[in-house]
């Protein structure tokens, strides 16, 4: 699919038309995975669609994950068997038809060393040959994505370098889905449902939801509007108390950090290990792309106000080195770290009881007197999840598994790997856009991702440009050497004010 051009001049014109009267079918709140996919969803069964977020596209939770395509195995070990089925089949989607430019293969070594007695590997084969049999019932190829198997401690540390080799039995290596870039794929699916003629505006704060429509202010201009609607979808995520009360969540935060991979001798797979006293929680190092490795994740309480960008603790920061470290061959430490990031996942504060229940995995949908809300779930089931609610909306059937994303299947040959990864067919419009120079010296980024980011992603600020587009953001050297060119080229400057409303200016 072609995704439409998303800019400063089109959310003006649509903001104008909405704020004018003109109603549409769904509204939907929040501009994450989750309410991305809504927009989708409803746009291409043929609703008419606005889509209001109180910031940018993937502001929240969608550009904080580990960044993976799970087949589900994580889930067999609770013995949640349709969650793991409905995860190996949209990732078979997303892998084959929906996604392949942002989604790939990335094998995961599992040592079978000190921290894996006998009964515990034992446990493990059988979970990767469930994992094999849910692969097989998607009909993911095994060329996609080749089967587990247990390979010699020397292959494994081919693979990953690093692996502490004291007392390595030999390990065992399976694959799963790997995206690109999680805000990139929100981007995607935004900009599709926008070529399907869903209204997208960033920057609209909605301030009060209702049965037949959402009061809202442009954050740009600090002008309130209102958007009349026959439904109304709130997909805010951990936010979601604030428009919704009847959900009660308590979030816990999940925290990776990011290291050169050249400190871990460049691994081409990921490793993962059990944490030592902790039942059923893994420590990994992830490879990507951009020539980093990420090292995740924590699992702790974030009560309190929800902050708009969660960090990680230094508690959190030492308790990861330190796992890491335990299964390497390299000790790691904070000069190590050159960039860190935390998410929040949503706790469903169950009302009856005390009890929380974890809606990191599950989804819900909560319909408050014709107000559906969204809530949990996983970037891979977010098809999934949309159509779970616009079949409550209409009764036109579901066409997403089957609708290519914008910038699928992918980039022609010969095309730069860096814009082949992240744009897929859109990559050869993308390099037309402006010069493949890096636009500071040691940033992975050009000044044609930027000018593509602004003419046809709607990033509207530098903040847009730098933390979501383009991502220099992760790595703090990389967002401070970009930022003057990011500056040039952003039609607004941005700032939240301290009272809550926010300061502009057009560039
Ligand atoms: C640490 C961590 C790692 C994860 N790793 C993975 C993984 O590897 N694979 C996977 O499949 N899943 C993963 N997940 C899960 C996945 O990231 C989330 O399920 C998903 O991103 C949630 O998306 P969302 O759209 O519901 O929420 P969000 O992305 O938080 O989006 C909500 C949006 O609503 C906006 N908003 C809030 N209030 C308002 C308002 N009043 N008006 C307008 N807009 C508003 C916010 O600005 C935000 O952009 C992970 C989650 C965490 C926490």
């Amino acid at each position: 699919m072609i995704g439409a051009s998303l800019n400063a001049a089109r959310r003006a014109a649509e903001l104008e038309s909405l704020a004018g009267g003109e109603a549409v079918d769904v509204v939907v709140v929040g501009g994450g995975i989750s309410g991305a996919g809504v927009a989708l969803d409803a746009a291409s069964r043929g609703l008419s669609v606005a889509l209001l977020e109180r910031r940018d596209l993937a502001f929240g939770t969608s550009r904080w994950s580990s960044k993976l395509v799970h087949g589900g195995l994580r889930y067999l070990e609770r013995g949640e068997w349709g969650l793991a089925w409905e995860s190996a089949r949209e990732r078979e989607r997303l892998m084959s038809t929906i996604a392949p430019h942002l989604v790939r293969p990335l094998p995961f070594v599992i040592p079978l060393g000190a921290g894996i007695g006998a009964a515990k590997s034992a446990k493990t084969q059988i979970g990767l040959r469930i994992g094999d049999g849910l692969r097989i019932g998607a009909r993911t190829s095994r060329r996609v994505l080749p089967p587990a198997r247990r390979i010699s401690a020397l292959e494994a540390r081919r693979l990953a370098p690093a692996l502490s080799g004291d007392g390595l039995r030999a390990a065992l290596l399976s694959w799963d889905g790997q995206l690109e870039d999680d805000a990139r794929l929100v981007v995607a699916v935004a900009r599709s449902a926008a070529a399907l003629g869903a209204r997208i505006l960033t920057y609209a704060g909605v301030t009060a939801v209702g049965a037949d429509g959402v009061a809202a202010v442009d954050e740009l201009t600090g002008a309130a509007f209102s958007v009349r609607a026959r439904r109304v979808v709130v997909a805010t995520g951990v936010w979601a108390g604030e428009l919704s009360p009847s959900v009660a969540l308590r979030p816990s935060r999940g925290s990776h950090l990011l290291v050169p991979a050249g400190r871990l001798g460049d691994p081409r797979a990921a490793v993962n290990v059990p944490v030592p006293g902790e039942r059923g929680r893994w420590v990994f190092a992830l490879p990507r792309a951009d020539g980093l490795v990420a090292i995740g994740l924590t699992d702790v309480p974030a009560d309190g106000p929800i902050p708009d960008v969660p960090t990680p603790s230094p508690e959190e920061e030492t308790a990861l080195l330190e796992q890491a470290s335990a299964a390497l061959e390299v000790s790691l430490g904070p000069g190590d770290v050159c960039g860190r990031y935390a998410g929040l996942r949503p706790l469903l504060a169950d009302e009856g009881a005390a009890a929380t229940a974890d809606l990191s995995r599950r989804h819900a949908v909560i319909d408050d007197d014709g107000v559906l809300t969204l809530v949990g779930g996983k970037l891979t089931t977010y098809r999934a999840m949309a159509q779970d609610v616009v079949d409550r909306l209409t009764d036109r059937p579901c066409v997403t598994h089957r609708l290519p994303l914008a910038g699928a299947p992918g980039a022609p040959p010969a095309t730069p790997p860096r814009l082949a990864r992240r744009y897929g067919a859109e990559a050869v419009a993308v390099a037309a856009a402006g010069s493949l120079e890096p636009v500071a010296p040691g940033v992975p980024i050009c000044e044609a991702e930027l000018r593509w980011a602004v003419e046809q992603e709607l990033a509207l600020t530098a903040e847009d440009l730098l933390e979501r587009r383009t991502r220099a953001g992760l790595v703090p050297e990389w967002r401070e050497a970009a930022l003057p060119a990011a500056a040039r080229m952003a039609p607004w400057s941005w700032s939240p004010s301290p009272s809550g409303t926010s300061a502009t200016s057009a560039s």
